[in-house]
């Protein structure tokens, strides 16, 4: 970090630093390396915190970033620049750190050099989610990483002190960082499921969020646990995270097998980390009467729907993206007490952001890779 202003008060040295360069690694041109530049940034005012970052996880969203979009019905591409995303863009939405310094209104809040764990889904605070406190499903969302810089830097500053949960000195900020996404999103998918103890959930995608989903479903449901994959060794991962049953579903038919271990009822619910036309073709011949389909991953792609099924058999297709701020506290909690065990696989420094988000695209990086810059 460099400081571009000369200190005209030398007796404070937190009021010279009014605005200073912070190193990040950014997103300039959608699929080409990102750039390390010096970005400038403020001094927090009021409300805001600057933090700097220690751990920022690196999220299969941040590679749409990258490649500026996702996959649409009938091959059609949608692009982020049309739903607000602006580049040069600094990504990296998972974000844990220690407090920098305080705006004047966090005083006595936060203290300099104390752990923190950054909530990233941040609203424009008046739309009827946020009023709610729903802020992760804002109309005009303001999100870290997404539509403002995040934390592939070496400091992030961070709208207001109510964003910030204090993850105390007993948890480190590489696993704490990945409860702001990777565990959020598990844990936001599996309380749409309403899953009852007597309930079979089927979780297809036994990936970072599938395997974190499990640990939860476990944890607060009580439910059956089935873990849906191409590949045995994650099947493998499911069952040391809390999985009943494992299908392949390359090497059986996935709705027989599923029929088979629900004794011809089909799931209650189908949780689905993937979220490609194929996968939720399969989802919706598994279900019993008054199923839930939670839908979560961003592969993308078309469904075609029996729609005279969905009153029939009371079905419930259920879109869940991230969660809330109060889910969020209720993670640091059973992370704390050791209820819910986060990966961190890969560790990358900020000079590697490229090949981290190359790694994770090619499928190369189980758990969860982050960078420390
Ligand atoms: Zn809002
Ligand atoms: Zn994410």
């Amino acid at each position: 970090m460099q400081i571009n202003f000369p200190c005209l008060i030398k007796s404070s040295y937190i009021l010279c630093r009014s605005i200073f360069d912070v190193k990040a690694a950014r997103i300039v041109k959608v699929n080409e390396p990102l750039e390390i530049q010096d970005v400038e940034t403020l001094k927090p005012k009021g409300s805001q915190v600057l933090i700097k970052v220690e751990s920022s996880g690196v999220c299969h969203s941040d590679i749409h970033l990258w490649e500026g979009g996702y996959n649409g019905p009938e091959g059609q591409f949608l692009k982020t620049t049309d739903r607000g995303v602006k580049y040069p863009l600094t990504p990296g939405h998972e974000i844990a750190g220690t407090v920098d310094n305080i705006g004047e209104e966090a005083e006595g809040r936060f203290s300099k050099n104390e752990k923190v764990l950054v909530f990233p889904w941040i609203g424009e605070g008046l739309c009827p989610a946020c009023r709610v406190g729903e802020e992760n499903l804002c109309d005009k969302p303001r999100s870290l990483g997404v539509y403002t810089d995040g934390g592939y830097a070496e400091y992030v500053l961070i709208p207001s002190y109510k964003y910030l949960v204090k993850i105390g000195d007993d948890m480190d900020t590489d696993t704490s960082a990945t409860l702001s996404c990777s565990a959020l999103t598990a844990y936001g998918a599996v309380k749409n499921t309403n899953l009852k103890p007597n309930d079979n959930v089927v979780i297809v995608g036994a990936g970072g969020l599938g395997l974190m989903a499990m640990q939860l479903a476990k944890a607060i449901t009580g439910s059956r646990i089935i873990a849906m994959d191409l590949d045995d060794s994650k099947l493998k991962a499911a069952k040391e995270n809390g999985a009943d049953a494992m299908v392949n579903s390359k090497k059986e038919d996935p709705v027989k097998a599923i029929m088979e271990l629900t004794s011809n009822l089909g799931a209650d619910a189908v949780i689905d980390f993937v979220n490609a036309s194929k996968t939720v073709e399969i989802d919706m011949q598994l279900l019993r009467r008054r199923a839930r389909v939670v839908l979560v991953g961003l592969f993308g792609g078309e469904l075609k729907l029996n729609l005279v099924t969905m009153p029939t058999r009371a079905y419930k297709l259920i879109g869940s993206y991230t969660g809330t701020l109060s889910e969020m506290v209720e993670l640091v909690s059973l992370a704390k007490r050791g209820i819910i065990k986060p990966v961190v696989s890969n560790r990358f420094k900020l000079s590697q952001t490229t090949e981290a988000l190359g790694m994770l695209r090619d499928g190369k990086i189980i758990g969860r890779g982050v960078i420390n810059p």
